[in-house]
């Protein structure tokens, strides 16, 4: 647990004010922060969170072609698919349920690598793992990098402010750190790389990635559908990336506790199940922060889990070895039938 307390880097107004409560920053603070970290000049260690933003920037000519120059319905029905469902589905996939979770594992690493290339790549890996590691073991206290109680800009620009690692680990530190990593396949920095560049990641390695990966998607929609599909896709990615900042705000309440009896079974935390999130991501959070480490978050009938639909499908194909699935727990525990006896009917189960 304190090595979870210190992993991230604080912001400049801290985790808990003098009092030990939540620290509440203004907007402006939250935003003065968010521009300090992003620069690169004055700090080279602020190459990751600056690399994250540079890339959702360098999306935004592709939206203005596609809206301006090569807008069509199907173009927009492609956008809307590849945004929602395919890049929120693949962030479950990918960043959530393995890096984080290691909710499944793959045959090997071919399946690994083809997983994690399966979209356009926009968010490092080690911003989104390690941070989420603390949301789960300090949720909606202070320390939680997307507290909704933080308000909306406290979460949506948390991949800055909140989630980059810390810059001073000692050996020790750095090396649980890379073991939080390890199955991921991202190669590491090692410690004293990590000193100069003050991430997991190694600056090089990644930029090469991040071309290679967007060089060959760029290909393969232009050759299925032209420059207009791919402006489509890539313009639709770049709103992805902006919005999937706002999911950690509402999928915990909006700071407020929005939990529904029979619905939300978890009471540890704000965490809440929704319907889009859910249908779109296999984001059922209330569901995932009671079983974290299964492969699916999708319990109940309605509950449809199209991440949870990949990881099977690769699983039937061999290509995932192994994988949790908590669903027969869930039911147990919380959806067993109870008699419910009110006075003058008969007796009725709970769903
Ligand atoms: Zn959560
Ligand atoms: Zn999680």
């Amino acid at each position: 647990m304190a090595f979870l307390n210190t992993v991230l880097q604080p912001p400049a107004y801290g985790w808990t004010d003098e009092l030990g409560n939540l620290s509440k920053p203004t907007n402006k603070q939250i935003i003065a922060e968010f521009f300090k970290r992003l620069n690169v000049f004055k700090d080279k260690k602020n190459w990751l969170s600056f690399l994250s933003w540079i890339l959702v920037l360098a999306l935004v000519p592709f939206l203005g072609l596609f809206i301006f120059k090569y807008f069509s319905i199907s173009g927009l029905i492609v956008a809307f698919i590849y945004s929602m469902i395919i890049m929120g589905t693949h962030g479950t996939i990918w960043h959530h349920r393995y890096c984080t979770h290691g909710a499944y594992t793959f045959k090997n690493n071919f399946w690994r690598f083809f997983t994690q290339n399966l979209t356009l790549k926009i968010i490092p890996e080690e911003i989104y793992a390690v941070s989420h590691h603390v949301h789960h073991a300090l949720s909606d206290q202070p320390g939680d990098p997307y507290n909704a109680q933080g308000g909306f800009m406290y979460c949506f620009l948390a991949d800055v402010n909140h989630q980059p690692i810390a810059r001073g680990m000692n050996e020790a530190s750095y090396a649980k750190c890379v073991n939080l990593m390890k199955h991921t396949g991202v190669k590491v920095n090692t410690y004293k790389q990590y000193q100069k560049w003050g991430t997991l990641a190694n600056p090089a390695r990644t930029i090469i990635g991040i071309v290679l990966n967007w060089g060959f998607w760029f290909g393969a929609f232009y050759l299925i559908g032209g420059l207009a599909l791919a402006c489509a896709v890539f313009g639709s990615a770049g709103i992805w990336a902006v919005g999937v900042r706002t999911f950690n705000y509402e999928g915990h309440g909006k700071g407020k506790d929005m939990r529904r009896e029979g619905i939300d079974h978890n009471r540890e935390d704000m965490s809440i199940n929704q319907l889009w999130p859910g249908y779109v991501a296999g984001e059922w959070h209330n569901n995932h922060h009671l079983y974290p480490k299964s492969a699916r978050s999708g319990f109940k009938p309605y509950q449809f889990d199209l991440a949870w639909c990949y990881i099977k499908m690769m699983s039937v194909l061999g290509a995932v070895s192994s994988y949790r699935d908590s669903k027969a727990e869930f039911l147990k525990v919380y959806c067993s039938p109870v008699p419910v006896v009110l006075p003058g009917a008969v007796p009725v189960t709970e769903l």
